[in-house]
């Protein structure tokens, strides 16, 4: 399939042309940015971080403004857009008739449109036949999470399956490169923790409930909990990691019923086939230091959840972390698997 990326210079748009390399199912074929970028050659125009080579063809390609025009010839686009101008651009792209699947917040609360983590709520995609961009359903708009709610939700679903969730408490320690690019500045940050994130702390309710919540008849019936959560920002390069505590609706015998649930989760996707599918999506680690960005973000093509330091609490009844790539997992390679789900599905059809 031809694909198209928004906001393709920025941090995201970055790692989406490094995992689209060699892709199986789809080939970039046009790339987007702001005006300062437009008209320039994509070498010229991005200041690449990424540690592996810019790809010549890409380098080569001339980068276009964000209108539909300028996307007519691909089958549906990834977004890396920046907030301030993703839901007119995303929106005006959708109405056009060309699917977009995005990363940015704006219409992940949008009733009609799906908060997509292919392993928590696979069923949610049929939200789209619910949406009005185009007469046809030719045009539509699939989100991806917040990077933090993508670990957490993906840690929460087989404990809100087996207990339910009665509260929530999460402590965060996000790596720099989720601020994107130049993101936060050296002097705040480096030998620092930094104890607030713009913006990030009212996410994790909104969109960890969205994520649970079950589908029927194009309705989403989200379970409601209390959340109190403190973003912090440290100096770790890839890979947010979440102290989570967490009051259950039924009470489990031991911490040893909360393990098996998790072990025994049933990944519903595990036999589609997906190119970009972690083998084993959520790792519980035993050891007590585990786990550890460092050590683990990367694994398993940094698409894998890390879990450990699960225990019985003495305020809440569970208490564990969770980690994960934040601009893999949590961004743009979440977005490719959403992708690649939809397109198993029979949502996106090449021209
Ligand atoms: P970024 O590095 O600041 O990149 C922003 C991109 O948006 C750039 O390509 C920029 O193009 C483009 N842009 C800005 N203004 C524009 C305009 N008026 N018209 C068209 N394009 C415009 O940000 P990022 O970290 O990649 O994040 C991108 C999006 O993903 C954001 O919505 C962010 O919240 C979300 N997200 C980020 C992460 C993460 O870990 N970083 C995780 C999940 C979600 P120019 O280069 O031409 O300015």
């Amino acid at each position: 399939m031809k694909v198209g990326i928004l906001g393709a210079t920025g941090a995201v748009g970055q790692k989406f042309i490094r995992l689209l390399q060699g892709h199986p199912w789809f080939e970039i074929t046009a790339l987007g940015a702001s005006e300062r970028s437009a008209g320039k050659k994509y070498k010229d125009a991005a200041n690449w971080i990424e540690d592996v080579n810019l790809p010549d063809y890409v380098g080569e390609m001339t980068v276009l403004e964000c209108v539909p025009e300028s996307f007519k010839g691909v089958d549906f686009v990834f977004s890396g857009l920046d907030s301030s101008v993703a839901t007119e651009v995303e929106g005006s792209l959708a109405k056009a008739g060309i699917p977009v699947i995005s990363n940015a917040k704006n219409y992940r609360q949008h009733p009609n449109v799906p908060l997509l983590v292919p392993e928590v709520n696979p069923d949610h995609i049929e939200l789209i036949n619910t949406q009005t961009f185009t007469e046809d359903g030719s045009g539509w708009i699939v989100t991806n999470p917040n990077c933090v709610a993508v670990p957490l939700s993906l840690a929460l679903k087989p404990i809100y399956d087996a207990f339910g969730i009665e509260a929530l408490q999460v402590t965060t320690m996000q790596a720099i490169s989720g601020a994107g690019y130049p993101g936060v500045a050296s002097l705040d940050i480096l030998g620092n923790v930094v104890p607030f994130i713009g913006g990030e702390e009212p996410k994790i309710a909104p969109e960890t409930q969205k994520l649970l919540g079950s589908y029927s008849d194009g309705v989403i019936t989200e379970p409601k909990y209390p959340v109190d959560a403190t973003c912090t920002r440290v100096p770790t390069l890839n890979g947010h990691m979440a102290a989570v505590n967490v009051k259950l609706a039924k009470k489990p015998t031991s911490i040893d019923e909360v393990r098996e649930a998790i072990l025994n989760f049933k990944n519903p996707i595990a036999d589609l086939g997906l190119p970009s599918a972690p083998k084993q999506v959520i790792k519980l680690h035993e050891r007590i230091n585990y786990p550890q960005p460092r050590l683990h973000a990367d694994q398993e093509g940094g698409m894998q959840l890390h879990m450990g330091r699960l225990r019985a609490a003495e305020i809440f009844d569970i208490s564990f972390v969770c980690m994960a790539h934040n601009t893999i997992r949590g961004a743009a390679g979440g977005a490719i698997l959403n992708a690649e789900l939809l397109f198993k599905k029979g949502f996106l059809k090449s021209s």
